[in-house]
């Protein structure tokens, strides 16, 4: 069995042990309460985001922290909208709030680098301004020790695994709300946790160029996703699992500096 790298199970004197190494990495995982259509649960974004930061965890030492597991707003032109039931959001400056002082705590007790694990749309510059308040707050500027990583995995994709998982063309990040993308990902992951059966099929959404607000509930296609999860599998999920993780693997290990030998040192 695994040591487990969540910070949940991990006792207060281990977790202070690797902070004094001065070397400790902590990922948060950033996502959502939010429809995903009839055959994804609510939690979908947290979950994936989740598995992401345990996967790279696994492969650097690192800890992974309770994630936070609402998110920002869901929009129209990319979560469906904030209107669904099931969806549940934070305003933006509770968002920012939050992540202000997580970040502050954390990098209060002497861990060395974050690492926000960003699995829902909405979240990202929310996210952006909750560091970067909190770094003013501690005085941490350019060329300090500590540091924080902020990303979103979709973005890690390679266009070589784009051109697999979607063999008749991508539809873009914005729309994949509930597509092919996250309903491969769970059947890999979480196959337990998705219903095929329920699988709404149909036209990707067609939506405008500007936001309209409040919105037009009926441009929102009824099944709440924005494109089809037909053509799922958890072969698709396996192979954009994969290849993410090494890719998010390789960066932090290149923009840290960190030493090959560090997963068996710390773990
Ligand atoms: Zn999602
Ligand atoms: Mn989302």
């Amino acid at each position: 069995m695994h040591k487990s790298v969540f910070l949940e199970d991990t006792d207060a004197f281990s977790y202070r042990e690797a902070l004094a190494s001065g070397e400790s990495i902590v990922l948060i995982p950033v996502g959502s309460l939010e429809q995903h259509g009839p055959h994804l649960p609510l939690g979908t974004d947290t979950i994936l985001s989740s598995r992401f930061a345990e996967g790279v965890a696994r492969q650097l030492g690192a800890l992974v922290a309770q994630p936070i597991a609402y998110g920002y707003k869901s929009q129209q032109k990319s979560g469906g909208g904030n209107h669904l039931s099931g969806t549940t959001s934070l305003d933006g400056t509770t968002l920012i709030g939050v992540v202000r002082n997580l970040v502050k705590s954390f990098l209060n007790q002497g861990v060395r680098h974050l690492v926000l694990m960003n699995g829902h749309f909405e979240n990202y510059q929310f996210l952006y301004e909750g560091i970067d308040l909190a770094l003013e707050d501690l005085g941490i500027k350019p060329g300090a020790a500590q540091s924080v990583l902020l990303l979103s995995y979709w973005d890690f994709v390679s266009q070589d695994t784009l051109a697999q998982v979607y063999p008749d063309g991508f539809p873009g990040w914005d729309i994949e709300h509930g597509g092919v993308l996250e309903t491969s990902l769970m059947l890999h992951l979480e196959p337990a946790r998705v219903a095929m059966d329920r699988l709404a099929d149909g036209p990707a959404a067609v939506l405008p160029r500007f936001d309209r607000l409040p919105v037009v509930p009926d441009r929102t296609p009824a099944s709440g996703c924005l494109s089809s999860a037909a053509g799922s599998s958890a072969d698709k999920g396996s192979l954009l699992y994969k290849q993410v993780v090494e890719d998010l693997v390789a960066d932090i290990v290149t923009e840290l500096v960190l030493e090959p030998a560090r997963a068996a040192v710390l773990q």
